[in-house]
């Protein structure tokens, strides 16, 4: 039995993105200016009251806020460590969200002025056991103007010694000045592939599930810098594939998107410049329609090509070798069937197609009968494949 199998049979079982979440700052996937910065900060002792968090959903925040936290209050040393020993009392309770002196909040549910006071009349109080009481605000764009205002004196007055307000958001954009500007700000930016795909690969190496390297790769792509949604995909897959290795094709399968072999036959249709490939061209996309395939799926998979064979048109009139070790292709056709496409098409004709596709994006979005619109594109595409 995998090793998954046996854990789903006892209690103990934890989602992966639970069971492998980091455990120190240096085990956060990506970040690295970030995670130096907190490091020193925790070394030289130079703890602010306020962190302002900002990125994507999965990009880390909470888990980087969790780990800030145990590296504070980690009983097994004497002060703030940058190795928490995820054993100790303090440890244990943070990592399951029940420690008395690092209160998480929902800021899109208490928002309001009276939340944010109570918030601040239990900071005043000492910590019960712990070096540092910790707030996570989570969501922190959400707070209402008064309650953002409130919450301005406890960030800046020194007052409120050994508190630390930890507020985390997906949009900066939306969190007032006068809060961002009294914190230290931290931007997390979508994990970069490779980093996902080696943090997939360890997972799998951990759990004895097989996958290839393309698979990893399809899942990390969907996962667009997000660790949480890479890994919880990665276990679903390991799940349905019940011990077979997983292939790239169930990724795209489970995502819904188009196989390679099927955008490689609409791609061939458009390319030929043969009027008989049309009736094929209708006839696949009404195929991935009824397979319940969106067309907006369909369009964005099309672009990717478009841009990969646009890349390689100009290597290629430039007389440029094509290093498979240097190019960085966005679609998940190979680079070989790309090479060869791009060879025999010209850059008037991935321009016009580019627009083409472009232009059937804002019409799909809008439009009801989507489908309609699709066919109209991929009759446009084929066309310009006649000159
Ligand atoms: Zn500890």
């Amino acid at each position: 039995m995998s090793n998954l199998g046996a854990r789903m049979q006892n209690s103990e079982y934890q989602p992966w993105h639970l069971e492998f979440r980091p455990q120190t700052l240096l085990e956060v996937s990506g970040h690295e200016l970030l995670k130096r910065t907190l490091i020193n900060s925790i070394k030289l002792g130079r703890i602010a009251n306020g962190y302002l968090f900002c990125g994507g959903k999965g990009t880390g925040k909470t888990s980087t806020a969790r780990i800030f936290a145990k590296s504070l209050n980690c009983l097994a040393f004497p002060k703030p460590t940058v190795e928490p020993c995820g054993k100790c009392s303090n440890c244990k309770e943070i990592e399951a969200g029940i420690n008395l002196d690092v209160i998480e909040i929902d800021a899109a549910s208490n928002n309001g002025v009276e939340h944010i006071r109570s918030v601040i009349e239990t900071a005043q109080l000492t910590a019960v056991n712990s070096r540092y009481r910790i707030f996570v605000l989570d969501e922190c764009h959400m707070l209402t103007r008064a309650a953002a205002n409130s919450l301005l004196k406890t960030l800046e007055e020194a007052s409120f010694k050994r508190v630390v307000f930890i507020l985390c958001t997906t949009e900066k954009d939306k969190v007032i000045d006068t809060i961002a500007s009294r914190c230290l700000n931290f931007d997390f930016i979508p994990i970069p592939q490779s980093e996902i795909i080696e943090r997939l690969q360890f997972i799998c190496n951990q759990e004895n599930v097989e996958a290839s390297n393309s698979a990893l790769k399809a899942i990390a792509k969907h996962s667009q810098g997000g660790m949480r949604d890479a890994i919880q995909n990665l276990e679903e897959l390991a799940l349905s594939a019940d011990k077979t290795p997983i292939e790239s094709y169930m990724v795209l399968q489970k995502t819904g998107k188009m196989q390679n072999e099927d955008l490689m036959k609409i791609m061939d249709s458009v390319f030929s410049g043969d009027l008989r490939g049309i009736n094929t061209l209708l006839l696949k996309s009404h195929q991935l329609i009824t397979q319940g395939k969106q067309p907006k799926e369909i369009l964005e998979q099309m672009l990717e090509v478009y841009r990969d064979l646009a890349q390689l048109v100009i290597l290629i009139d430039n007389g440029e070798k094509v290093d498979p070790e240097s190019i960085s292709l966005l679609s998940d056709l190979n680079l070989e069937y790309l090479t060869k496409t791009a060879a025999s098409t010209s850059w008037r004709q991935l321009e016009l197609g580019f627009n083409a596709i472009e232009r059937a994006f804002k019409e799909v979005s809008l439009s009801s009968n989507s489908r309609i619109w699709l066919d109209m594109l991929l009759l446009r595409l084929a066309k310009l494949g006649l000159f």
